[in-house]
């Protein structure tokens, strides 16, 4: 990373109401990981000395934003949506994410720390492609496909019912080596239908609940800030709650596998409010920036922690379809529905020790949604096709991120 990389990144934030507490630590941040790179670059090498691999302990922080399309997280603001005054009432409002480099304006820590140390898929424009296999498109089959490693046809609708498959989070949590060390946080209130709460039993904090795993000063505060706060849809709560109660959590209760699901992408877009939708992006982006900043602080974490980011569904391709995903239903009873195109395509950022600095990583077959779920157990080292043979195959790149003698035979 060079300095003109650095101004660019400070740029996008001076730009941006942020505290500038806030923008010292991304700062810090940025710093630390220039000087950490190289330790990531030289980890299989480090892997095959075993008095470092002692230490090594795997862990994985699952992020997924609902609904972000692909087109926006590799190109930023788009120039035809946001000329519609449809969707922009007020261009002025936007302005700075439309000229420069807009995606790096739209996600700094994606572009500027991820793609340079880790890698990224999914930019269709050039031959990366990643997909979903459920043909529904929505986000409780998605999250499903996501988690669970198949496409259940069983699981076709955003309906509030128990996933009867068992997601690679509630198998983990059974292993010894696991238990109490699995936990879930969303913005969407259904998750704990889709990690099936009642048969799983790992933590999952979601919609609008309070946070109950333990309490404190800050968790009693931040329970009474959530109840006083509206939020603008009424199964989504803001994202900032879910982050906040995700980093308390980590701060105490040590998760080696931790999922953040945040929200607002999605309601924003199914709203046509595009610079909203735009702000929850960037602002999602500030948060795992954060998030990842915390994690390379605390030693438990430090150099061990793989971070994969990704989301449950694409949405539409073009300026009239960008708001909308799954089926479309026709008012008019004479027109058959319609599959929104595009909706399938998706994409997914990783960078941890075991992740080799690659950037946009093209595709000859599409990576498919249904493959994280193999991923994530792998580079805990547990092999998730033991328990449910038909999950699809973790991805062939995401090489297991323990030695051997630490791998544990499920
Ligand atoms: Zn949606």
């Amino acid at each position: 990373m060079n300095n003109l990389q650095l101004r660019d990144y400070d740029l996008s934030f001076a730009t941006n109401p942020r505290s500038s507490a806030t923008h010292m630590l991304l700062r810090l941040l940025m710093f630390c990981s220039m000087l950490c790179a190289p330790l990531a670059k030289s980890w299989s090498a480090m892997s095959a000395n075993s008095a470092t691999s002692a230490e090594f302990e795997p862990k994985v922080v699952l992020v997924t934003l609902d609904g972000m399309r692909w087109q926006e997280v590799f190109y930023g603001a788009d120039d035809e949506i946001a000329s519609q005054r449809r969707y922009v009432p007020n261009p002025k409002q936007i302005q700075q994410l439309l000229n420069g480099n807009k995606a790096e304006k739209l996600m700094p820590f994606l572009h500027q720390v991820v793609k340079k140390q880790g890698l990224l898929v999914g930019d269709q424009r050039k031959n990366s492609v990643m997909q979903v296999t459920n043909p529904w498109q929505v986000s409780y089959p998605g999250y499903s496909e996501l988690l669970t490693g198949i496409a259940d046809p069983r699981i076709s609708s955003n309906h509030a019912i128990n996933n009867p498959n068992v997601s690679v989070f509630e198998w983990l949590a059974q292993q010894p080596a696991m238990q109490d060390k699995v936990a879930a946080f969303g913005s969407w209130r259904l998750f704990p239908w889709i990690l099936n709460r009642e048969r799983s039993g790992f933590f999952i904090n979601a919609g609008f609940e309070n946070f109950t795993a333990f309490t404190n000063d800050k968790i009693n505060w931040l329970n009474k800030l959530q109840r006083q706060t509206p939020s603008p849809f009424a199964d989504v709560r803001q994202d900032i709650f879910t982050q906040q109660f995700a980093s308390e959590y980590l701060q105490q209760a040590k998760p080696r596998l931790l999922l953040v699901a945040f929200g607002e992408t999605d309601d924003y877009a199914h709203a046509g409010q595009y610079p909203q939708y735009l702000a929850a992006a960037q602002r999602a982006d500030q948060l795992i920036a954060e998030l990842w900043q915390q994690l390379q602080q605390d030693p438990y974490y430090k150099d061990q922690t793989t971070l994969i980011i990704t989301t449950d569904h694409g949405r539409g391709n073009s300026a009239d379809t960008w708001s909308r995903h799954g089926v479309s239903r026709q008012l008019n009873a004479k027109t058959t529905d319609q599959q929104i195109l595009g909706a399938d395509g998706i994409w997914l950022a990783m960078i941890g020790p075991s992740i080799a600095p690659r950037g946009l990583v093209t595709t000859n077959e599409p990576w498919q949604q249904r493959q994280i779920a193999s991923t994530i157990s792998q580079l805990l080292g547990y092999d998730f096709l033991q328990f449910q043979y038909k999950a699809a195959t973790a991805l062939a790149w995401a090489t297991p991120a323990a030695p051997a003698q630490l791998r544990i035979s499920p």
